[in-house]
């Protein structure tokens, strides 16, 4: 029929407009390493804020004693208690608490958002074991990892340049993080210090170094996505404090905020990031991460059901509500093997109350979600395309071929599986066989959190 045709016209237009051959991926990384450099020249430079990270000595593996690691990162957060074990012992022991956000302390005041940190994180110390109670005289210290873009003023602390990842609290915003958490710790009468403040991707940076010395760029693709590497300090023209002795730093990219005009986009992503709480902004991260994948499919299959009737006559009600698709469940229809594909027939009619689909109606659903993570995931491997051209590893070196190991972490990188494959595949096919030998992906599991643990011990105040 006629409406079969427009449900496969639509389908075949999206599919167009997210395509990503590869010469086209070469021009987003090639427009990346542009902004990567651009963002260090100056400040304000670029999208790309490039923020120094005044971590300028990863973990050596030497770290030890008991820290504490907050991490807040956008749809959980977590309270670690680590203990370090000192000339490579590694890390002995380490438990950790978990909590999800209550979404209204989202977008309510900043005092209420800290206020309910400082009491998890109070409720997890007074559980402390007896022999991990700090000797007389010394006070416990903290690892606090805040993962929105933070304009750093020393490594423990640091003013929020901006909220993202559907947080909006305008009250935080210009403020130092590390005086607000501190001073709800008080109002819950905990005595900790923070030591140290680090994006997601800096901590796993330093988690992953932490097991393995060819770590130098760390990717985090979970709510939101973004990246870190280690930079020549002689390479950042907007650094004018003291040459660091290790002649490195740690460069927390923001590359979430990445834009170009090469980026695949449709009119689904203009019009989610129209009706979002930060509108023109993020958008690399609002076509590759966890919050806005499942958002992209709903969008379409809401157009579908309205102008293609896929769904039957009416359009059904939840399908107009957005976010209610999220991506665990988006990844979960994907990787349906199931012969009439019922756990695409299960989630349609779990989360939108659609019911009896056809074979042919969540075949395309499947379609679609590889059509969303297929361009996500590729843009994703493009992006560490660019670091790794800045970084000038993508062609052989004169001293012989040296190991990059990419940390990588987050719920999105963890657990949907095409996704990953597609990213890892994608890096390969762009730096041709030989080349992508040398760069190797590794899960950095915890690393954000332990990271911070591990840049608390190396900054503690008794070292
Ligand atoms: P955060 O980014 O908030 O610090 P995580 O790294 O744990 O937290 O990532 C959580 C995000 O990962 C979720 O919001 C979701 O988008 C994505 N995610 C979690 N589980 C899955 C899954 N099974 N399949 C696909 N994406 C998932
Ligand atoms: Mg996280």
């Amino acid at each position: 029929s006629n409406k079969k045709g427009r449900a496969m016209s639509i389908l075949k237009e999206f599919e167009e407009k997210c395509a990503t051959p590869d010469a086209k991926l070469k021009q987003v990384a090639d427009a990346m390493t542009v902004e990567m450099h651009a963002g260090l020249a100056s400040e304000g430079g670029s999208k790309l804020k490039m923020l120094i990270s005044y971590v300028n000595n990863l973990p050596t593996g030497d770290e030890g004693g008991v820290f504490y690691a907050l991490d807040l990162g956008g749809t959980n957060f977590r309270v670690l208690r680590v203990q370090l074990g000192r000339k490579d012992g590694g890390i002995i022991h380490q438990e950790f608490a978990e909590a999800s956000i209550p979404p209204n302390l989202m977008v309510g005041s900043s005092e209420a958002l800290f206020d309910y940190i400082a009491a998890e994180l109070a409720k997890f110390v007074a559980e402390e074991e007896e022999k991990f109670h700090p000797p007389p005289g010394r006070q416990r210290e903290l690892g606090f990892t805040f993962s929105f873009p933070i304009m750093q003023t020393s490594i423990n602390s640091g003013t929020l340049i901006r909220w993202t990842k559907g947080f909006s609290i305008d009250d935080t915003v210009g403020k130092d993080v590390v005086v607000e958490l501190t001073k709800a710790m008080q109002r819950q009468g905990i005595a900790m210090r923070v030591s140290a403040l680090v994006n997601d991707t800096v901590g796993t940076l330093a988690g992953g170094r932490f097991s393995n010395k060819d770590v130098s760029i760390a990717v985090i693709l979970g709510t939101g996505t973004n990246a870190a590497y280690v930079e020549r300090a002689q390479a950042i023209p907007k650094w004018h404090g003291p040459l660091p002795k290790s002649g490195e730093m740690v460069i927390n990219m923001e590359w979430g905020n990445f834009r170009s005009s090469h980026l695949p986009l449709t009119e689904y992503d203009h019009a989610m990031d129209t009706d979002s709480l930060n509108p023109g902004e993020q958008i690399f991260e609002k076509i590759c991460s966890g919050m806005y994948l499942g958002e992209i499919l709903r969008r379409v299959l809401l157009r579908m059901a309205e102008e293609a009737g896929i769904f039957g006559d009416e359009v059904p009600s939840k399908l107009k509500s957005s976010f209610i698709l999220r991506t665990p469940e988006m990844s979960a229809m994907h990787h349906d093997t199931s012969s009439d594909l019922r756990v695409v027939g299960d989630k349609l009619k779990d989360i939108l109350e659609i019911s009896n689909t056809s074979l042919k109606t969540r075949r395309l659903v499947v379609e679609l979600c590889n059509i969303v993570a297929t361009r996500g995931a590729r843009l994703a491997a493009a992006g560490v395309l660019g670091i790794v051209k800045k970084m000038g590893r993508d062609t052989p070196r004169e001293t012989g071929p040296e190991k990059i190991v990419v940390a990588m972490d987050g719920g999105l990188y963890e657990h949907y599986t095409e996704y990953r494959k597609c990213l890892e595949n994608t890096l390969v096919e762009l730096l041709g066989a030989e080349m992508s030998t040398n760069i190797v992906f590794q899960h950095a599991n915890d690393g954000s959190g332990i990271g911070a643990a591990l840049l608390a011990a190396s900054n503690s105040m008794y070292v």
